[in-house]
């Protein structure tokens, strides 16, 4: 079948995860350690810390900003629920942006108009979650322009675009942002089967994520606050769960990131053929900037025509291509409606959910199976002409 995107997995992948399972740690081994360093250095990041999903690490990340119960973290609506979700779990209320019609991110200007209304209220957010859809980077300049004006944190929902650059440097290098959190679900650009981790370059944020993600419990000497009674003692310094990354995900994590380059390269030449080929059908891409590298986590087709979205949906899929929506708005879920969002709230991110289709691409994915979905894509709207 051909999915919007899939893993790579290959024979050293394979084998790299069988030694782990050989050795004397499937958790709390070496791996992860290193794995960790790997990902500081691929980033350019002072500090990584690997976890068990990436809906984790925004969680940790929300916790980390450490702020007070209510105050307000803004965000988009046209992503996975983990992205919002992580704002209420931490005690906090949401609101959420309007995206630009052009690159379906959070759009800067609707963001500028948005803060200084809100500070007139004397309601502005404490921070923002941007999230780089389908690999494209928000633009980190602009935003980080208003972060200081408006003193709000940054935390990159990251989850698309580990590969992706801004301004020559790697998302994750946390240079215009405070937290940067990346996924390595399997249908994203690298894969722990389920996994993500966590960089930034602040060490109080650090070493708070550190010690949540493992119970709140610190097994580190020079950290104790009481007397260390022994080889035995550990101290528990804040609540936490376990949020922790295995070394089976980190072996297998360590071997992907070697692939990444080519992963990215690979995605960026099938987004390219799409682009050249589907250019005189009546669809829009995403707008990629001079200064930005998307990693095409996902390649979007968004119609002009929203009345040909759901056929052209059904279409592909009753012809074996399994594409997907990227996304349905959250502030829609009936959760979010629960709570008082509701519909023309965000008419941007809505009208881009009833146009949007994510058209497979992944590494694997041949050419003869790239022009299959093009040939497809053709004839639905050659039925039209007639
Ligand atoms: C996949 C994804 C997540 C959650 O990642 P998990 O590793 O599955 O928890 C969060 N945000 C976005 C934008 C995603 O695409």
């Amino acid at each position: 079948m051909i999915t919007y995107s899939k893993q790579t997995i290959d024979n050293n992948d394979i084998l790299q995860v069988s030694k782990v399972l050989k050795s004397d740690f499937l958790t709390q081994g070496p791996k992860v350690p290193i794995f960790e360093k790997k990902i500081c250095k691929f980033t350019s990041s002072k500090y990584c810390v690997a976890v068990n999903s990436a809906s984790s690490g925004l969680y940790l990340a929300c916790k980390a900003l450490n702020l007070k119960k209510d105050d307000f973290i803004w965000t988009v609506s046209n992503s996975f629920a983990a992205t919002a979700n992580c704002i209420l779990l931490s005690g906090y209320k949401v609101d959420f942006v309007d995206i630009d019609e052009d690159n379906w991110n959070l759009s800067i200007s609707k963001l500028e108009k948005k803060l200084s209304v809100a500070k007139k209220k004397r309601k502005l957010p404490k921070a923002i979650i941007v999230v780089h859809l389908a690999g494209l980077p928000v633009d980190p300049i602009q935003l980080k322009k208003l972060s200081k004006k408006y003193k709000f944190k940054i935390i990159e929902d990251a989850a698309h675009s580990i590969g992706s650059k801004y301004y020559n440097k790697k998302v994750g290098s946390c240079k215009w942002s405070d937290i940067c959190v990346f996924s390595f679900h399997p249908v994203k650009i690298i894969t722990t089967a389920e996994g993500g981790c966590i960089t930034t370059n602040n060490k109080e944020y650090f070493e708070k994520m550190i010690l949540m993600r493992n119970n709140g419990i610190t097994k580190n000497v020079r950290k104790f606050k009481n007397k260390n009674l022994g080889d035995w003692y550990y101290e528990q310094h804040s609540l936490g769960f376990n949020f922790r990354m295995n070394d089976l995900q980190a072996a297998l994590g360590i071997n992907q990131l070697k692939k990444i380059n080519y992963f990215v390269k690979k995605r960026n030449l099938i987004a390219l053929n799409y682009r050249k080929k589907l250019k005189n059908i009546p669809l829009n891409f995403q707008q990629v900037g001079n200064n930005f590298l998307s990693s095409y986590h996902l390649f979007i087709i968004k119609l002009k025509d929203k009345k040909k979205h759901k056929k052209l949906f059904n279409y592909l899929r009753s012809n074996k291509i399994f594409v997907n929506l990227h996304y349905l708005p959250i502030h829609l879920h009936p959760f979010y409606r629960s709570i008082g969002f509701k519909k023309k709230d965000l008419p941007i991110s809505e009208d881009y959910s009833s146009s949007a289709i994510s058209i497979p691409i992944y590494p694997k994915l041949s050419l003869v199976n790239q022009n299959k979905v093009i040939k497809l894509i053709f004839k639905f709207f050659k039925s039209y002409e007639k």
